[in-house]
């Protein structure tokens, strides 16, 4: 790279040119620090200035220009600043190393953030001794001492200037990417949430054809021309049968049916995830060409507490990430929605019968407090209501279906904690179990129980109620010790009854909240990829587990590594590297069933969950495809040795090789291991 020699001052004053969402952003704590440590790490002084030079921010200071500023005019190097050859990068659109005319080595670089352009510069110190000399020929009229070099002189060459100022040009560039792509998601977000608060509940007391038409022509609104259909089930024939639909290949689209039977709602039911990528064609469901070129439908469904409701279908061959998100956020909010306004009906009804003296649980305390608060308190109140001196709160852990204790209240201080039961197992466990509430006024004597009081107990009377979240009993509510020593009564049952739908509503509305609030994490797919990630993966695998415990479904994992691949990247660079990751994950994906997960696990790692398939049907399909990663050709020439990558796999299945999630794992990367070494382009299953 050639360097720029003596970039010239320019006297012309600083201009002073809007850059809100630049300028927002440069002012940022975190944006600065994240600046700073660049700076640190890679010793280059920074600063930005926008597209007519004006300065925006200066990250850390360079000592010698800052000398070279303060000094004399007559004299000095640098009366103004080299705001001239800095903005070139912007034309050129690369960065650009230059020297300045006091001899420092800088290199000056073009970003863009929403649309507004700016140059990083980034400035060090002198590139040899001649350099150095000269800066200090011209400086000569100020006191030496004052020069801020401390020896031995550190000199920096062309090439690690180059090679910095890379980096500090992807790291930015990637940086700025990832803001730009959560703003625009943020706005868009708005754009959505202004448009459904106002309208949704409103409609939501209309018919439900009028709320599917809002939802349609709702995305439709933000995400532009695109084909939208909105599916909703037909009770008659237990099928999903689009009801409305809007965008150029409406037609197309208002035949589509999916019976709940068929492999893609079964694996949406699985997951409660959307699905990506049918091909409407070659699954046989729309006339060929009758949707044009695009062909290809994305699914998001639409629960209503446990009941998966309906299905938003969006037409779109490459539908982009971002609006993946979008769409997912929306659909998160109808659900929350939908399901809010629900428990307000529910609940409006019961209002009379809730005391004044507790309603304000759902209202005005649950949403300010956090998860462990708003349980105590919950617990608190109902003990309160009772005159019980002691309570616990349980709630059911999906993942080991064990009824864990979330809050307690007892007269001593000895508090069990980690305090466990199993569904079914004692008193709270068979309340869950039944759903019903308990109220046992001797516990000695009632038929039900017939078991001795244990001393931690004064009274032999307790209530236990079961709690529901979603339709679903979640959870159950133990009070026991009525102060002054009395049985509880029917009564009591009746009063706490009256409480627990504002402690459900308050619970769900607070794990609702929760859900909105990490949206992000939600996130499953891979962006460059666009297959699930590695977190999807990891959820998916340990559902996998549950379900083979639960019905007996034996399952195989495969994980496959692309050979060779630091070496075509090295070869082809990263972008090539990259749409090759693309279409591997391509021809992964369509080889396998729509049941089947795939995944990329980082890197050149892909992950695939092969459900209700035992090691010998799992072997055949993993060969299958390897062979069709290997007939897959990569975009680089075609007829180049290069042209074609192969994939090595390793394979395990469940139970055969492993009784949990992290052995299979472990099983299965080192089958893949062995394929590696065993000279690759291989499959491996132990
Ligand atoms: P092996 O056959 O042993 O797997 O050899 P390999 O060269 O593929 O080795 P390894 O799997 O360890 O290297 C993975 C390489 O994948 C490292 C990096 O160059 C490349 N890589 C990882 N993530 C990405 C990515 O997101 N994009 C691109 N283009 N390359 C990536
Ligand atoms: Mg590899």
């Amino acid at each position: 790279m050639a360097i720029v020699n003596n970039i010239s001052n320019s006297s012309a004053p600083l201009s002073n040119t809007e850059n809100t969402a630049l300028k927002r952003l440069l002012s940022s704590d975190k944006c600065k620090d994240y600046l700073k440590s660049l700076s640190l790490i890679t010793g280059f002084h920074l600063s930005v200035y926008n597209e007519k030079g004006g300065l925006l921010l200066t990250v850390t200071e360079n000592p010698i220009c800052k000398f070279s500023e303060t000094a004399q005019s007559s004299t000095a190097n640098c009366p103004g600043s080299c705001e001239e050859r800095i903005l070139e990068p912007l034309k050129l659109d690369r960065p650009l190393i230059c020297k300045c005319r006091s001899k420092v080595m800088s290199f000056s670089m073009p970003i863009s953030y929403l649309r507004e352009n700016a140059v990083v510069v980034g400035r060090n110190g002198f590139a040899c001794y001649e350099d150095f000399l000269e800066f200090l020929k011209t400086a000569k009229n100020k006191d030496l001492q004052e020069i801020p070099i401390t020896a031995p002189l550190n000199f920096v060459d062309e090439n690690y200037v180059a090679s910095i100022s890379q980096y500090i040009h992807n790291v930015i560039n990637y940086m700025l990417s990832n803001l730009q792509e959560k703003q625009k998601i943020t706005e868009k977000l708005g754009r959505f949430t202004s448009l459904v608060d106002t309208n949704i509940l409103e409609k939501l007391s209309r018919d439900p054809n009028s709320i599917y038409r809002y939802i349609i022509d709702t995305i439709e609104f933000i995400l532009g021309p695109t084909s939208v259909a909105m599916l909703a089930l037909d009770n008659r024939t237990s099928t999903y049968k689009a009801v409305s639909a809007s965008g150029k290949h409406k037609n197309a689209i208002l035949g589509l049916e999916f019976s709940s039977k068929s492999s893609v709602i079964k694996q949406i039911g699985q997951t409660r995830s959307p699905v990506f990528r049918i091909d409407l064609e070659a699954e046989k469901l729309i006339q060929p060409g009758s949707a044009g070129k695009t062909r290809i439908l994305n699914l998001f469904p639409v629960y209503v507490g446990d009941k998966m409701e309906g299905l938003i279908g969006v037409l779109d061959n490459e539908l982009p990430h971002e609006d993946i998100k979008i769409i997912s956020a929306f659909r998160e909010y109808i659900q929350v929605t939908i399901e809010n306004r629900a428990l307000h009906l529910s609940i409006n009804r019961k209002m009379d019968e809730i005391l004044a003296s507790i309603s304000d649980l759902s209202t005005s305390i649950a949403p300010m407090l956090n998860w462990g608060q708003l349980l105590q308190t919950i617990l608190e109140k109902s003990a309160q209501l009772l005159k019980a001196e002691q309570g616990s709160l349980m709630l059911l852990n999906r993942e080991t279906s064990e009824l864990l204790v979330e809050a307690r209240k007892s007269i001593d201080s000895v508090v069990q904690d980690n305090m466990k039961l199993r569904v079914g197992e004692g008193i709270a466990g068979r309340v869950f179990e039944r759903g019903e509430p308990l109220l046992v006024k001797d516990l000695e004597s009632d038929p039900r129980i017939l078991q001795k009081n244990r001393p931690r107990y004064k009274t032999k009377s307790f209530i236990s109620i079961p709690i529901r979240l979603e339709n679903k009993v979640a959870g159950v509510l133990n009070l026991s010790d009525k102060i002054g020593g009395q049985a509880f009564d029917e009564n009591d049952l009746k009063l706490i009854q009256s409480l627990t739908p504002n402690a459900e509503f308050a619970i769900e509305r607070n794990s609702l909240y929760k859900k909105i609030t990490e949206l992000e994490k939600l996130s499953v797919t891979d962006p460059l990829t666009g297959i699930f990630n590695r977190r999807c993966f990891d959820s998916r695998l340990a559902e996998e587990v549950a379900r083979y415990r639960r019905h007996k479904h034996v399952f195989s994992i495969l994980m496959l590594d692309i050979d060779g691949f630091k070496q075509y990247n090295d070869t082809f660079g990263h972008i090539t590297g990259d749409r090759v990751l693309k279409s591997i994950a391509r021809a992964i994906t369509s080889s396998l069933r729509a049941l089947d997960i795939v995944a990329r696990f980082g890197g050149d790692e892909f992950v695939v969950i092969l459900p209700e398939t035992a090691k010998p049907d799992a072997i055949s399909i993993a060969n299958r495809l390897r062979e069709s990663v290997e007939a897959c050709r990569v975009p680089i020439e075609e007829g180049s040795p290069q042209d074609r990558l192969t994939v090595s796999i390793g394979l395990a299945s469940f139970p055969e090789d492993a009784s949990a999630e992290t052995e299979l794992f472990e099983k299965t990367d080192h089958a893949l291991y062995l394929a590696k070494k065993s000279g690759r382009n291989k499959l491996v299953y132990l």
